[in-house]
């Protein structure tokens, strides 16, 4: 985690903070206390302006308006020191500086300004999440060279030239070079679009019937058509779509929560609404939390609108990223699937945000700017005035509780499409399972998948742990393996061949001897991890066809995606997969799944560990059964009678959110107060400590408003990288100004040496 100094003067910050209180009632704010929109939108050459750069600063710096003058918001180059920096025009000058001493924009980029609606985005995430300007500033500019000139690159476009003979699949470029008129596409872009490989593209530059040109590298993306036919819905889904679009035809900021059981079609409903928003001539953002899902999904974006829309994630190329943020920013591209951090582009004019599996943790940023893409999607849109969409079968209890409140419009999805049922859910009792030591999976487990493999039909095995075994024990002193720089043990890949610490990504070969003792051949392994499963199915089932599924086994995303493909496919009889499975991959064949470990979840000290154990199984168990096969789940469990195991087989989710709701009520937390985690490190475990007392013996600033504060305690995880950390919790009721309490109290403290101070807005982990 990058953490921020705050020795800086918060003072620019703090003037900022313009009452943000939960995430829903602060995004429904209308007035912008925090742009003064008196000031002019053009600066002649000369006039001093405000720029706020990528450097970490807590201010923005004046400059002079360059030659030709710059508009408010037009991405800037100017000197900084010796260097060139990038930045954008933010307002007049504050005339702070020695007049003398200002000097001058260097040039004005040749990209389109910052919107002001981006503009006040960023202010106001900042706000929210306690982020530097500049630290914002970083994320919406993600793409690399904007100010560099445009740099050239192949495309093809239909020529005057006749091939020397036909074939079906040489019609089909000409056909789709005619259908576009005089368009021009890249040589990937054209053979997806006319489903040839790109020598057939090649074949026909040699006759002359296709011209290949150079061409900006920056060209606009090919235009989405929502006329083309789209799949017939059932009257459920028809229902959905209709009420979604109107809600579109509005024109105005809202949310709708999509509820749905996997399989019911809510991804065929957000494209109709993705449609609605390129007929109303805006753009559309789709996110989604793992990039393995983009694929299938870019494929359907395909079959609806006839060609593929932009993409942003940590997958693209750097010229693509380039393009993307350009022609968002231009308007010539109308619709992005990406990661969260999609959030921060440039879009000309966005009119809708799909959130797709808006339960997912990974919607939360761990790192550098700590904040939840989720509510920042609703913030955006709020400020923008565009529709967003919570797709989900397991909503978060935020969004189930802002759905009951009346905040957000609710739309459910009751029925799988098809012939395909839900899973029967049923529980293992592992008390009552004879098993040898070192094995997980059950007899009863084991009959099960054994019926599915004699019917032909796929079996999941599922466990949400990574690696060979949890701990590597020494059986002669008794010591587990435990990494240098963390507090954790260090977990066995055996595939890698490797001990890795899931924290800070250290690895080191498998010793002979322990660590220890220095004894030799006495190192165990203990517990379960995905591939010591695969090992055990392969010996349980050798006739079984097994196909291992966790994202550190496939080198990229593409060997990944191609993996699923098999799977889905028929490739594999056997299924073991980690949580990467979870996430809404169509898998036809697949009728059983078992989960190995019911109660991994169950034991955490985390507020959100039923909620999330709910959601995973509830997740798991719906990739069964898709097609016309009826599915089956099965829960190993030592704890049957466990509440949320319960719930989670009694289908009950109605009931099980309202005893979730009801528990978090009275305890006060989120989503019903608020709460911010306090991370403090350093080298020196003293020295932090010391610091975490200062904080908590000074807290007039949180009691002023009612808060409290929780700690200093170590924090679960004591030392990442041979840093200890320390954390405080802060609580505060649901209506106090959190962010603005917290500056106050966080602003007197001066950071010595190494220690750092993190502020985490809406923790999810308490790590
Ligand atoms: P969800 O997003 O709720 O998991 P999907 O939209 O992925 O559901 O739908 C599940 C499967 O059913 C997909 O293969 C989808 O193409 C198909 N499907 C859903 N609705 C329809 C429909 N109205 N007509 C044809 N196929 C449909
Ligand atoms: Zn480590």
């Amino acid at each position: 985690m990058v953490l921020w100094w705050v020795g800086l003067k918060l003072a620019w910050l703090y003037l900022m903070i313009c009452h943000a209180e939960t995430p829903d009632d602060d995004l429904m704010m209308t007035n912008d206390e925090c742009h003064p929109m008196n000031s002019p939108d053009f600066f002649d050459q000369g006039d001093l302006v405000a720029v706020l750069t990528t450097q970490p600063l807590d201010r923005t710096l004046d400059y002079r308006a360059p030659e030709g003058g710059c508009m408010r918001g037009a991405f800037v180059e100017v000197p900084l020191g010796p260097r060139k920096v990038a930045g954008v025009i933010w307002g007049p000058g504050r005339g702070d500086f020695d007049l003398a001493r200002v000097r001058s924009v260097i040039r004005v980029l040749d990209v389109a300004p910052m919107r002001e609606e981006m503009r006040a985005f960023l202010t106001r995430a900042a706000a929210y999440t306690l982020t530097p300007m500049s630290a914002m500033l970083r994320l919406a500019t993600r793409a690399p060279g904007l100010g560099d000139p445009p740099s050239m690159r192949k495309v093809y476009r239909l020529g005057q030239g006749v091939p020397d003979r036909m074939t079906d699949a040489r019609r089909r470029v000409l056909a789709t070079l005619e259908e576009y008129g005089g368009l021009a596409f890249t040589l990937k872009e054209l053979a997806e679009m006319a489903g040839v490989t790109t020598p057939v593209v090649k074949g026909l530059v040699s006759h002359g019937a296709v011209r290949e040109e150079d061409s900006p590298r920056d060209v606009a993306f090919p235009p989405l058509d929502p006329a083309r036919p789209g799949k017939v819905l059932t009257d459920e889904q028809g229902a959905a779509v209709a009420a979604l679009q109107t809600a579109q035809r509005s024109g105005k900021y809202g949310t709708t929560l999509l509820k749905g059981v996997t399989g019911s079609g809510k991804t065929e409903v957000y494209l109709e609404a993705v449609a609605e928003t390129l007929r109303m001539g805006r753009q559309a953002l789709v996110l989604l939390p793992e990039i393995a899902l983009t694929a299938e999904f870019l494929t359907r974006v395909q079959v609806r609108f006839g060609v593929l829309p932009a993409e942003w994630h940590s997958g693209v190329t750097m010229t693509e990223r380039r393009r993307v943020w350009r022609m968002l920013g231009q308007g010539d591209a109308q619709m992005v699937v990406g990661a969260r951090s999609a959030l921060f582009l440039p879009f000309q004019d966005l009119g809708l945000i799909v959130v797709d599996e808006e339960h997912d943790t990974s919607y939360k940023q761990e790192d550098g700017v700590l904040y939840n893409a989720r509510d920042m999607a609703v913030l955006r849109a709020a400020i923008c005035g565009a529709r967003v969409v919570l797709a989900s079968a397991t909503p978060s209890l935020e969004s189930w509780a802002n759905a009951e409140a009346g905040k957000y419009d609710r739309i459910e999805l009751t029925a799988r499409f098809g012939a395909a049922v839900l899973p029967q859910m049923h529980t293992i009792d592992m008390r009552a399972e004879q098993m040898p030591a070192g094995t997980w999976i059950s007899p009863t487990l084991r009959a099960a998948v054994e019926t599915r493999l004699e019917k032909g039909e796929q079996a999941l095995l599922f466990i949400n742990r990574r690696g060979y075994a949890p701990v590597t024990l020494c059986r002669a002193c008794g010591q587990q393996i435990a990494c240098d720089h963390c507090d954790a043990r260090m977990v066995e890949h055996r595939f890698q061949k490797r001990l890795m610490c899931h924290q800070c990504g250290e690895t080191r070969a498998i010793p002979d001897a322990c660590p220890s003792c220095e004894v030799e051949g006495r190192l165990a392994p203990v517990g379960p991890g995905i591939e010591r499963l695969a090992e055990e199915a392969a010996a349980l089932f050798p006739d079984a066809r097994i196909a291992t599924l966790s994202s550190d086994l496939f080198g990229s995303a593409r060997a990944l995606k191609a993996g699923i493909e098999n799977i889905a496919a028929g490739g594999a009889d056997i299924i073991i997969g980690t949580q990467l499975v979870a996430k809404g991959h169509n898998f036809p064949l697949l009728t059983l799944v078992g989960v190995i470990d019911a109660d991994l979840g169950l034991q955490g000290s985390d507020l959100r560990a039923a909620e999330r154990t709910f959601q995973l199984m509830r997740q798991v168990a719906g990739r069964a059964g898709r097609a016309e096969r009826p599915g089956e789940a099965l829960l190993q469990t030592f704890q049957p009678e466990h509440p949320v195991i319960r719930a989670i087989l009694s289908g009950d989710e109605d009931g099980f959110w309202r005893a979730e709701a009801a528990g978090r009520q009275a305890a006060g937390v989120p989503p019903y107060g608020r709460m911010a985690g306090i991370i403090l490190s350093g080298g020196d475990a003293g020295a932090v400590f010391e610091l975490g007392n200062i904080l908590a013996r000074n807290d007039m600033a949180l009691r002023a408003i009612g808060a409290q504060v929780f700690g200093p305690a170590p924090a679960p995880i004591a030392r990442i990288r041979g840093r200890h950390r320390v954390r405080l919790l802060v609580k505060a009721d649901k209506g106090a100004p959190l962010q603005e309490a917290l500056t106050r109290w966080i602003a007197p403290l001066r950071l010595k040496g190494d220690l750092r101070l993190a502020v985490d807005i809406d923790p999810q982990n308490f790590y």
